[in-house]
């Protein structure tokens, strides 16, 4: 027997569960698939301050998140410098993310079923969507399964290897209240220490390809040890992250007739970053919109306007952010630097941590705050005091 389902959303992930929500608010019937509901999904669990201020539920569930004041950044050469973030980044597990994603949904009136979706046939106003326990007949269909979306190249070009990152990471059972950022020499790429309630999410994250999940998986390990955690008790996870290559951005379908697809699934992560919770939540947001109105085509119209133009500019600056070099040093070496000697620099640090300083107008700032930097930099540089015994000036940033 078929059942009718007006929409589908196939992954109950941050993207399929907001779309859920939403939908479900707006009184359409909607019907949203995930094979394990709320997880663990393999992630920093990162939100950033403008996350926030979007989905002000989600800093109203300060409780199961952890509030991060701040960051420490390590340069691939070892120079460290501590960063107070202005608007504190709020980290979640993933499970409890999920979990209050899809309590809403379900609260709005969505139907959630903790089944796997084996298969789509059909096409626009009668999909067919197969699970281990029926079939089920949908007019419109939201993809929203992550990045292992086995459905992409049904609907879609298929995402090659060379747009993914590779991930590697331990959920380890300590408590720290710094976030901490190491770069990497040859990676494009980073290490990365999320602290949440109860744990922390340390991981490393290099482009498919440029190195293989076990080197990366041993870089972790290495770091984390000369670093002070122990893997006591420690989780192993690994997952795949979309980055997109600039031509792949250019040319990317995220819709069609009948269907659509957020977050992951479409590939919207910034690829030098790896966010990709605002893009899920927010591409959510702005399919749900189309879809209650009656618009569905207007969703990659939101897209463009908003959401792609700096994804786009992202990807095309990505290799020179980590391959490319800045008065003989690395892009992300001179940013540390920076970090360390200026206060304007600072700013420009916490608001991109906070993702209120896009990439579309980062240059424009960078130059109005260049001779304040410089100066900055040449003033720290000559005048602070040395470290006793040593030439090499003391770094505190905070
Ligand atoms: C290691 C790592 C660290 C990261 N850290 C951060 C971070 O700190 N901050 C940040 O913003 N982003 C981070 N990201 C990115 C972030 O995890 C993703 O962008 C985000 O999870 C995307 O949400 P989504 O809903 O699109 O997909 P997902 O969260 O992947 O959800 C997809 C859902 O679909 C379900 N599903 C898949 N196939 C099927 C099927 N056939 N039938 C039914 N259900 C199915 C899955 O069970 C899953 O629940 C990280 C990613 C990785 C890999």
């Amino acid at each position: 027997m078929t059942s009718h389902h007006p929409i589908a959303i196939i992954g109950g992930g941050p993207a399929g569960a907001l779309a859920a929500s939403l939908l479900a608010a707006a009184g359409r019937d909607v019907s949203v698939f995930d094979e394990k509901l709320a997880w663990e999904k393999p992630c920093g669990g990162g939100l950033t301050w403008k996350a926030l201020q979007q989905y002000p539920f989600l800093a109203e569930a300060g409780a199961q998140s952890k509030s991060v004041e701040h960051c420490e950044l390590i340069s691939s050469c070892g120079q460290r410098v501590r960063l107070r973030l202005q608007h504190p980044v709020a980290v979640f597990s993933r499970l409890a993310l999920n979990g209050l994603l899809l309590e809403r949904a379900r609260s709005a009136g969505a139907n959630v079923y903790r089944e796997r979706v084996t298969s789509i046939g059909g096409s626009a106003g009668d999909w067919r969507l197969a699970t281990p326990h029926g079939e089920y007949s949908a007019s419109h269909l939201v993809i929203a399964a992550g990045a292992r979306n086995p459905f992409r190249g049904q609907f879609a070009a298929p995402i090659s290897p060379h747009d993914l990152m590779a991930t590697a990471g331990y959920f380890i059972p300590v408590h720290t209240a710094l976030m901490q950022i190491q770069f990497l020499s040859g990676i494009s790429g980073y290490i990365w220490v999320f602290p949440r309630p109860d744990h922390v999410s340390a991981g490393i994250a290099g482009k498919m390809g440029e190195t293989s999940t076990r080197a990366l998986r041993h870089l972790l390990e290495q770091w984390l040890d000369q670093n002070g955690f122990s893997l006591d008790g420690a989780t192993f996870y690994s997952h795949i992250l979309p980055s997109l290559r600039a031509q792949t951005m250019e040319a990317l379908e995220v819709s069609g007739d009948g269907w659509a697809m957020v977050g992951d699934s479409a590939g919207l992560v910034d690829p030098i970053t790896g966010e990709g919770l605002y893009y899920a939540l927010r591409s959510a947001e702005l399919c749900a919109e189309a879809l209650v109105a009656e618009r569905p085509q207007d969703y990659k119209q939101r897209l463009e306007e908003e959401v792609l133009p700096e994804l786009r500019l992202a990807a095309r600056v990505c290799d020179r952010f980590y391959r490319g070099q800045v008065f003989g040093d690395s892009v992300p070496e001179r940013m540390v630097a920076l970090t360390a000697q200026s206060d304007k620099f600072r700013e420009l640090m916490s608001d991109l941590f906070a993702g209120i300083q896009g990439y579309r107008d980062l240059k424009a700032r960078l130059f109005r705050i260049l001779p304040t930097v410089m100066a900055e930099g040449l003033a720290t540089t000559l005048f602070r005091p040395l470290r006793s015994g040593s030439l090499a000036p003391t770094t505190s940033a905070e």
